[in-house]
């Protein structure tokens, strides 16, 4: 059988052919069933039918970038910016321990409120305080004086995408102040600087075409990253791309498996863009071969106004939040939350 030769050689050889590769996304709904279960078993054999969760803490709305994508782009208006202190996130930092997480992702837009001596005490109070737990910043770019003394203070991973290994698309999806070279240098040093790190990609942005896919394949193989976040793009209506089609569940659930051949270990999320697009996207991203869950346990200011796509799941939530109902979500399909901390468990 077709389908399984070509994942059987390509998770052997670790190398694909642009056309099997093609082959693979062009499978119809029944066949790519075929592949999503290749890549499940390898999930299923690397971390059993548990899933580790991040608890996702959103600590900013402010940015100063504009990304053509992004709802909290600099240049929109209509963004309510709201941003959380120290003692903030100190609090939300707890209450995720307190749910049995034992990460905390902190997320948020590129905020020059969080300069290095702040951020250096948060981390600091953090770790103080929760001895065991693991910290991801996703920051977005900063200095690279600023990465190594965010790892040197006790930041164990960190999540930048890259967004599109093609210069000339990226230029396309970011304003002239961001740099390609940059955004790819900065991940190839968080890996050196001994992070766990994250590049990640946007399935279906404006203009991408299947050539690019197949380059970002080709970079997180040659870039061995420890996570890898792939959700598919969806407009907001605030934003100049706000006209272009949303990617397609089919074609995100495929790069999941795909990437998951590609590394048996990855630390590979669902995303919340992913089951923003459909009301099960994310147990359909575990069955694709995703064994990472990143439920927003923050602030309610926060999840109303952090709106980097329209119809984000876990905006209109109040006074709760995403994790309560996840366990049972799994439950559903026969998976169960891990109680470990869930690092990249290879040297690389
Ligand atoms: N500011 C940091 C950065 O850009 O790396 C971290 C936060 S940023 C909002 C996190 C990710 O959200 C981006 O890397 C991008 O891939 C994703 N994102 C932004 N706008 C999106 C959209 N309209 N649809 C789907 N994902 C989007
Ligand atoms: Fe800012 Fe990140 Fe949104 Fe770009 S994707 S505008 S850097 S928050």
């Amino acid at each position: 059988n077709k389908i399984k030769d070509i994942c059987e050689k390509f998770y052997k050889s670790k190398k694909i052919s642009f056309e099997d590769f093609k082959f693979l996304m062009d499978l119809n709904e029944k066949d790519a069933e075929e592949l999503y279960s290749f890549a499940r078993k390898l999930a299923v054999k690397n971390f059993g039918k548990e899933i580790y969760i991040r608890g996702l803490i959103e600590i900013s709305t402010y940015c100063k970038n504009n990304c053509y994508y992004c709802g909290l782009r600099n240049a929109n208006k209509n963004a309510k910016r709201v941003r959380l202190s120290k003692d903030e996130i100190l609090e939300l930092a707890e209450h995720s321990v307190n749910l049995g997480i034992k990460t905390i992702v902190m997320q948020g837009g590129e905020d020059d409120f969080y300069y290095l001596e702040y951020l250096k005490e948060i981390l600091r109070e953090i770790k103080e305080k929760f001895k065991d737990v693991a910290i991801t910043l996703s920051l977005g770019e900063r200095d690279f004086k600023d990465f190594e003394v965010l790892k040197n203070i006790g930041a164990d991973r960190y999540l930048l995408r890259h967004e599109t290994f093609s210069k000339s698309h990226y230029e396309r999806l970011h304003p002239s102040s961001m740099s390609f070279e940059n955004r790819i240098n900065s991940i190839y040093k968080l890996k050196e600087l001994g992070f766990q790190t994250g590049c990640g990609m946007m399935i279906g942005s404006p203009f991408q075409n299947m050539r690019n896919l197949y380059d970002d394949l080709n970079f997180i193989l040659k870039l061995k990253p420890q996570m890898v976040g792939i959700g598919p793009f969806i407009p907001q209506h605030d934003t100049p791309f706000r006209d272009f089609e949303r990617g397609k569940l089919e074609d995100v659930l495929k790069i999941l498996s795909i990437v998951r051949i590609a590394d048996e270990k990855l630390l590979l999320p669902a995303t919340t863009a992913l089951g923003s697009i459909d009301d099960f996207g994310r147990e359909k991203g575990i069955l694709a071969g995703a064994n990472v869950l990143m439920p927003n346990v923050g602030a309610e200011k926060l999840r109303k106004n952090y709106k980097l796509y329209d119809n984000k799941i876990g905006t209109q939530v109040e006074n709760s939040d995403d994790f309560k109902g996840l366990e049972e979500k799994l439950n559903k399909i026969f998976y169960k939350i891990s109680s470990e901390r869930g690092d990249y468990n290879k040297e690389r």
